[in-house]
């Protein structure tokens, strides 16, 4: 159940709400929302006389909403929501691409590749400074230097990045840098995370993760928006499965599936997904088709020298002609 406030509710009649349902003894957590503030109650809330609080003048309304997941649910909002960086904008109709390598390798690959997927239409890069790999003995990200190739990639386009933050140690220093923060997969349940990240400022990018239930997928970003942080896009980027020709299963239904359950936006990243270069654009197109608010997709110059994920990777011709592609179906072109 979500108790909204009325934006100019007074802090004494905060207060006293909440003073109400410590009475009734049910747990409850207070959210201050970009626009109203809520009370969010979990537990048995049918015995419950609320009419104390549904008669305070700064109560909007009550919402018995039956999902776990109540702010990231439609019932709660039913317009989608619309995240705006620098100039770009993803859900509520507008679709984005973000491109760029897996990993910031040099500043030289970082600008090349920045400059190459802006001409071919990219709205935003990609880099990661911090990565999550499977060997410890794998490149393991270029750090605080990586940050700054990817701001000196920004200064140079102009266009905004994400990049992913892996722990809290280095939360203040990536949110310093970044446009938008990713939370990926192998962290999608790491809570104190997803804690920190509702109180960040920027929009958070969340990946699903590698078996986690749509339901499981949108209590994390719940987690998020919990802390007061609404600007949570979603990530499909393929999940477990019995195959293994393909590094994943892109998990198409999940595209829908959200759409039919939340209003937050949701793009597909096809490179994790399928892990084959050759894969990616029928994957992309089939993700836009389904109704994708947008892509991310990995591009390296030289795929053969990546010191992360180049067998996935296009090179900058080939992801031109994804986004000819993808433009045709979105009716940009
Ligand atoms: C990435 O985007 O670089 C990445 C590691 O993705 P995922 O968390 O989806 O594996
Ligand atoms: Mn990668």
């Amino acid at each position: 159940m979500l108790i909204v406030l009325r934006s100019k509710a007074p802090q004494e009649e905060v207060e006293k709400i909440h003073h109400g349902l410590l009475q009734m003894a049910v747990e409850s957590s207070f959210v201050a929302g970009p626009q109203q503030s809520v009370f969010a109650l979990t537990g048995d809330t049918s015995k419950l006389n609320l009419t104390a609080i549904t008669t305070n003048q700064y109560v909007e309304k009550v919402m018995n909403i039956q999902q776990p997941y109540m702010l990231a649910s439609r019932t709660f909002q039913p317009s989608d929501t619309t995240i705006e960086i620098g100039g770009c904008k993803i859900g509520g109709g507008h679709r984005a691409v973000i491109a760029g390598p897996c990993s910031v390798e040099s500043e030289e690959q970082m600008i090349q590749t920045a400059t190459l997927v802006q001409s071919h239409g990219a709205s935003m890069l990609r880099g990661g400074a911090y990565k999550p790999r499977t060997s410890p003995y794998s490149f393991q990200g270029l750090g605080e230097t990586g940050l700054k190739i990817l701001a000196r990639a920004r200064e140079a386009t102009g266009l905004p990045f994400v990049t992913e933050v892996m722990c809290l140690e280095t939360f203040d220093l990536v949110e310093a840098y970044a446009d938008v923060i990713q939370i990926g997969t192998r962290n999608m349940q790491n809570f104190p995370l997803l804690k920190r990240a509702g109180k960040s400022t920027k929009p958070i990018l969340l990946k699903r993760g590698l078996s986690a239930t749509l339901e499981e997928f949108l209590m994390s970003a719940e987690y998020i928006m919990a802390g007061g942080n609404y600007n949570v896009i979603l990530c499909e980027r393929g999940i477990r499965t019995f195959d293994t020709y393909t590094r994943n299963t892109l998990d198409i239904s999940l595209i829908p599936a959200v759409k039919e359950l939340s209003h937050l936006p949701i793009i597909v990243d096809p490179s994790h997904a399928c892990g084959k270069w050759s894969m990616v654009e029928p994957l992309a197109k089939a993700a836009i088709a389904a109704g994708a608010d947008g892509l991310i997709i990995e591009v390296h110059h030289q795929p053969e020298q990546a010191l992360c994920d180049g067998a996935q990777s296009l090179k900058p011709q080939k992801f031109g002609s994804l986004m000819s592609s993808v433009f045709k179906m979105m009716g940009t072109v």
